[in-house]
């Protein structure tokens, strides 16, 4: 049980009543863990384009320590994937439907698993799985 007294907020002050009080306390709690929530998955995702990004440098090195790639190439083909979708944005977005191989339903970007049958998303490439 939450004690108002821990955040300095006191049931009985002002002209408000007790139980107004301990909604607002209530709501200044709720609103503190879903801050905490935002900023431990804001953390996350700079952790994790942090990742990809060394990645994509080391491959880029790699690349061209291997092949006679430049650094036009590389830019050409960065136009030409974000072109793919008609529309020069600066993002790779993905066109299409992808349809479970189970149940033929439509599967969710955002899961690695049918939705609706549960099978398991087949990746075609390995930017599926990104
Ligand atoms: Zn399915």
């Amino acid at each position: 049980m939450l004690d108002s007294a821990m955040f300095g907020y006191s049931t009985h002050s002002g002209s408000s009543s007790s139980g107004e009080s301990q909604r607002r306390m209530k709501d200044k709690v709720r609103e503190a863990g879903a801050s905490r929530r935002t900023q431990r998955d804001v953390q996350f995702l700079e952790d994790r384009f942090e990742r990809l990004s060394l990645v994509c440098m080391a491959m880029w090195s790699l690349l061209q320590d291997k092949t006679n790639l430049t650094e036009q190439d590389l830019l050409d083909r960065v136009q030409t994937i974000d072109l793919m979708d008609g529309q020069a944005d600066g993002k790779a977005t993905k066109v299409g439907v992808v349809k479970c191989h189970k149940c033929s339903r439509p599967m969710s970007e955002r899961h690695m698993r049918c939705i609706y049958c549960g099978a398991e998303k087949r990746a075609s490439s390995a930017f599926d799985r990104v």
